[in-house]
């Protein structure tokens, strides 16, 4: 049933694991087991690797991913985890619990894989292969369910090949997940800890660590582009600009714009996933060069383009 075209599908031992760890180091794509679903997993520090999550999940915006990390010291190098998070943290991981908090300023998760957010979503997978994939790549690993987007969330290796295969460069199988459900996330972005997806564990459970009641899920999240929190560039977009007008930095795709003045170009060559590892740190950059009005080249509306184009259009808006 699993006709993987290109993509080899082997069961969880030391010498799959060893390769599925070659895999990310170099930047690719590895789906793995987990207790809630089946996660596609990428270097969480690399957009070039999590540009790829996007491309195959054809997912049409950058919405923020869940890190995975293999222990508690790993998550408090990611975010500042205050003493609420870590109660919780040390009663519910590893397990279905996503934690949402600033992200650290030290922190390797990188911006592409937090959608442009201040914040990072943080879980310590309760399943021994996913724990021992993450302790054998030494650093956090972006991983939302194995599915391209619109579709249920695969609890077989099987279900990850019928949507995968031929997409990503390994898939783990470790048999059927146990919960089928995805995390339950909590945001300690407010001022009291709020409910942002209800999930394996519930509502119950994780209020009677805290002692309070959870808050609803307010606009502080979710979406990108729909928070204070997320990087707005200060300087003006003009997009689909067709050439530079006097004054104006360039954002350009592939050679669109020419280099006269501050040009930086997404991908000169036309690749829409380097373009998207590039978005964020070239937005910055533009900004830290005090660009006023940036004129964008047109991108493409197809595969990764749509979610650049997304988040382009919030950007200019
Ligand atoms: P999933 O689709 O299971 O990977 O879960 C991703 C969800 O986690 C997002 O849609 C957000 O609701 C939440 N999330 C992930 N990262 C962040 C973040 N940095 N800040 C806020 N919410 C986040
Ligand atoms: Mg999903």
């Amino acid at each position: 049933m699993s006709e993987s075209r290109a993509t080899p599908l082997l069961g969880v031992d030391d010498a799959s694991r060893a390769r599925a760890v070659e895999i990310l180091r170099t930047g690719g794509l590895v789906a793995f087991p987990t207790e809630t679903v089946y996660g596609l997993g990428a270097d969480a520090t690399s957009p070039r690797a999590v540009a790829r999550i996007y491309a195959a999940k054809g997912r049409p915006s950058f919405n923020p991913l869940i890190a995975h990390v293999a222990d508690l010291s790993a998550a408090r190098r990611e975010a500042r985890l205050g003493a609420r998070a870590l109660r919780l943290a040390e009663a519910f991981w590893p397990g279905p619990l996503t934690l949402v908090a600033p992200a650290a300023l030290e922190g390797s998760v990188c911006e592409l894989a937090r959608a442009g957010l201040a914040s990072v979503a943080l879980r310590i997978p309760a399943h021994p292969a996913a724990l021992a994939l993450l302790r054998a790549f030494g650093g956090p690993l972006a991983a939302p369910s194995a599915n391209v987007s619109g579709h249920v969330s695969p609890v077989t290796a099987a279900h990850v090949a019928e949507d995968l295969a031929g997409r990503v460069d390994l898939i783990l199988d470790g048999g059927r997940a146990r919960a089928g459900l995805e995390s339950t996330i909590v945001s300690f972005l407010g001022d009291t800890p709020a409910l942002l997806r209800p999930g394996a564990i519930a509502r119950e459970e994780i209020e009677a660590v805290l002692g309070t009641r959870l808050g609803e899920a307010r606009g502080d999240v979710v979406a990108p582009g729909m928070t204070s929190a997320h990087y707005a560039p200060r300087a003006r977009l003009r997009l689909d600009a067709q050439w530079l007008e006097p004054g104006e930095a360039g954002l350009d795709f592939g050679g669109a714009l020419g280099d006269d003045g501050l040009v930086l170009d997404l991908s000169p060559g036309g690749d829409l996933i380097e373009a998207a590892a590039n978005l964020f740190a070239y937005l910055r950059e533009l900004d830290a060069h005090g660009a006023a009005r940036v004129a964008v080249a047109p991108i493409p509306a197809h595969g990764l383009g749509e979610a650049i184009r997304d988040r382009l259009r919030r950007a200019a808006s």
